[in-house]
């Protein structure tokens, strides 16, 4: 995992650096506010000491939030609990106070890193070799990426949210047109008939009769 390291302190964040690499990860550093925006988009995890000499942390926090739901773990000199209460309001995923035991510095990140991979997870649904990548909006079919309208990828997000559970004509209308009259019932056989050939795999995506459709058993 690519793990940016935002640290003032030399020595500090040489430690920490080296523990991250020992375990595998790919660890850069900021030393300081300023230079995080540039090295945010390559995290995927930040490690942030609160205490920098260029601004104040929660605004660094405040910042990555803005941009990104990369997980953010606080490492601050700060007992105070209302810090810490602050860090996990402004979307902190976890926090340390320092001194920083690095043993249990890499048991939160171990933490942190398991929590994002299973949320990352739940945004991709498999069903059969159908994949819907619901965090990139991408669809592939065995090794082959399927080229689907906006209203086709649509339709099939709603279902794959819910695999092996029959949802409603009325329901799939409502999430994908935000409304269910009589036209864009009609639209929706139509998407559905395309979104059925390009996938190509008869049964998966099932008419459930006088109710609705099902994707995957
Ligand atoms: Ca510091």
């Amino acid at each position: 995992m690519r793990i940016l390291v935002v640290e003032d302190d030399d020595g500090v964040a040489a430690a920490v650096l080296d523990a991250l690499r020992g375990r595998g990860h790919g660890a850069f550093r900021a030393a300081t506010a300023a230079e995080v925006p540039a090295l945010l988009p390559d995290a995927e995890l930040v490690l942030l000491d609160l205490g920098l000499p260029d601004g104040d942390g929660f605004e660094v926090l405040r910042t990555i939030r803005k941009a990104s739901q990369v997980p953010v773990l606080v490492i601050t000199a700060r007992s105070a609990e209302r810090d810490v209460v602050t860090a996990l309001h402004l979307g902190a995923d976890d926090y340390l106070v320092k001194p920083v035991r690095l043993k249990e510095l890499m048991a939160r990140v171990d933490a942190v890193v398991r929590r994002a991979r299973a949320h990352s997870a739940d945004q991709v649904a498999e069903i059969g070799d159908l994949r819907v990548d619901l965090a990139a909006r991408r669809v592939t079919v065995g090794a082959a990426e399927l080229q689907l309208t906006g209203k086709e990828y649509d339709i099939l997000a709603a279902l794959a949210r819910r695999p092996g559970v029959a949802v409603s004509r009325q329901e799939l209308l409502l999430q994908v047109w935000g409304r269910a009259d009589k036209s864009v019932s009609r639209s929706l056989d139509v998407h559905l008939a395309a979104l059925r050939a390009k996938i190509n795999r008869p049964g998966l995506l099932a008419t459930v009769r006088g109710f609705g459709f099902r994707l995957g058993d």
